[in-house]
């Protein structure tokens, strides 16, 4: 049994973890934006073509988040964040770009190597940002 939050997304699949120790389990508030965050996810999920999207982590809670050292202030932990992929579309650089050229709202979309972030805290600053090879991040996309 699963509780789903929108169409194609899953609150399991939002609140997923491989740290079967860590009660990940969010709260209410939590369950609320996970929702919004669905919603749009499903907006992503059209972009690319009604591909699957395969979510590895969405809201962590701050033991999860530490446990995979996640940013201090990552939009994981407000349920905002999901690092997805779409296998069926390409890799997160051509994800990332389809994403970025669109006019879809985000805050955050990160192409970090093997997977895609992006975030949608209310913000929406619609920042792009590539994970460096060798540690940090670097504005836009490589051309
Ligand atoms: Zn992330």
């Amino acid at each position: 049994m699963t509780t789903p939050l929108s169409a194609h997304f899953a609150l399991e699949e939002l609140a997923c973890t491989q740290h079967r120790e860590i009660d990940n389990r969010p709260p209410p508030d939590v369950v609320a934006v996970l929702r919004s965050t669905s919603a749009r996810l499903e907006e992503v999920r059209r972009l690319l073509g009604d591909r699957v999207i395969s979510v590895s982590s969405g809201y962590r809670c701050p033991q999860l988040n530490r446990a995979v050292g996640g940013a201090r202030a990552s939009a994981h932990l407000t349920g905002h964040a999901v690092d997805f992929n779409c296998y069926s579309f390409g890799d997160p650089q051509a994800v990332c770009r389809a994403i970025a050229g669109s006019d879809l709202a985000f805050d955050q979309l990160i192409e970090e190597g093997t997977w895609t972030h992006v975030s949608f805290d209310p913000r929406m600053r619609r920042q792009v940002l590539t994970r460096r090879a060798g540690g940090g991040y670097e504005l836009g996309l490589p051309s």
